[in-house]
């Protein structure tokens, strides 16, 4: 399989360059006449049109594509064609296959071949490994950060739910634009700019942008756009995750609890809701409820990765 794109590097979010042809093959990335192999991708990130390439060994690069590393290990790129996610999503499959299957041969010659297992993910199709994790009743999908349970059953479908890059809580994530309308005596100005955000932040948003254009009417109907977009369609079973998450914001942990604990019901140890609870006690410094909660949702899920990284900032070793 081949993916064919055109790119720019990026450096600081800046586009230099023109852009130039690349593809995605069996071999690994290859931008122009530079390859970087899969044995040398640790990971990827994809967000709207840019592509995040973490480099396990920088020093095994082109020269001409070292010069475009930013903070030691991530070469950043600007990819044309709304691919930027087909791509993350083929890089991550692979990078995971190869891991699984490496992963294999060393059990085998560890002589604990009993050991490995893995799963398909639902959603995307990604091969998960779960070799030497116990069993849990969900699994999550590091590729397009899905969970599913032990009937292959969705219950954080990865390309509407995850965790919110502003508020770091699980809920639903949407594109909103931020709009500003000023009216500076004779001319017009208006700005906006993208966010990904969970539906809790997404109300904080709408009544920020509203006070500052119910002065300037033709910015309300953005700012409406925003709330109504955070209301409708979401899962029905979570539809009180964004309240729940708010009144977690504002220290109302035990207001908080007693949602996620109704959401629980449809979802029994949901691991995105625990781990909410979780960031609810934080909120209210209860580090040893906190860190109980982030280990239940890891016991509910044994890869969840949200949950492993809370737990190893409350516990660095
Ligand atoms: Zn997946
Ligand atoms: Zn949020």
């Amino acid at each position: 399989m081949e993916i064919r794109f055109r790119f720019q590097y990026l450096q600081n979010s800046d586009a230099l360059f023109f852009p130039e042809k690349g593809r995605v093959n069996d071999s690994g990335i290859i931008l122009g006449k530079h390859r970087i192999d899969y044995d040398n991708i640790a990971d990827v990130e994809a967000l709207e049109t840019q592509l995040a390439v973490m480099v396990s060994k920088p020093s095994y690069l082109d020269d001409r594509l070292i010069i475009h590393i930013t903070d030691g290990v991530v070469l950043a790129l600007d990819i044309r064609g709304g691919k930027a996610e087909e791509l993350k999503r083929h890089i991550k499959q692979v990078i995971a296959a190869r891991g699984t299957e490496k992963k294999r041969q060393s059990l085998i010659e560890a002589g604990k071949e009993n050991l490995f297992r893995i799963e398909n993910c639902p959603v995307c199709g990604a091969i998960i490994d779960l070799s030497e994790l116990g069993k849990s009743p969900y699994t999550y999908c590091n590729s397009c950060n899905s969970i599913f349970n032990d009937r292959q059953q969705v219950v954080a479908d990865g390309r509407r739910y995850g965790i919110c890059p502003q508020c770091e809580r699980f809920d639903r994530i949407s594109k909103y634009w931020e709009f500003y309308f000023t009216f500076l005596i004779v001319v017009y100005r208006f700005s906006y700019e993208a966010h990904y955000l969970c539906d809790a932040c997404a109300h904080s948003m709408f009544k920020k942008t509203l006070l500052y254009n119910f002065p300037f009417l033709i910015g309300i109907a953005p700012s409406l756009l925003i709330e109504i977009k955070s209301i409708i369609g979401r899962d029905r079973h979570l539809r009180q995750l964004a309240k729940a998450n708010a009144l977690a914001i504002k220290g109302k942990h035990i207001e908080a609890a007693t949602m996620y604990e109704q959401m629980q019901e449809a979802y029994p140890q949901h691991p995105g809701i625990l781990l909410n609870e979780g960031l609810a006690l934080l909120e209210v410094r209860d580090e040893k409820g906190a860190l109980a909660c982030f280990q239940h949702s890891l016991n509910a899920c044994k890869n969840y990765v949200p949950a492993q990284q809370r737990i190893r900032r409350l516990q660095p070793s």
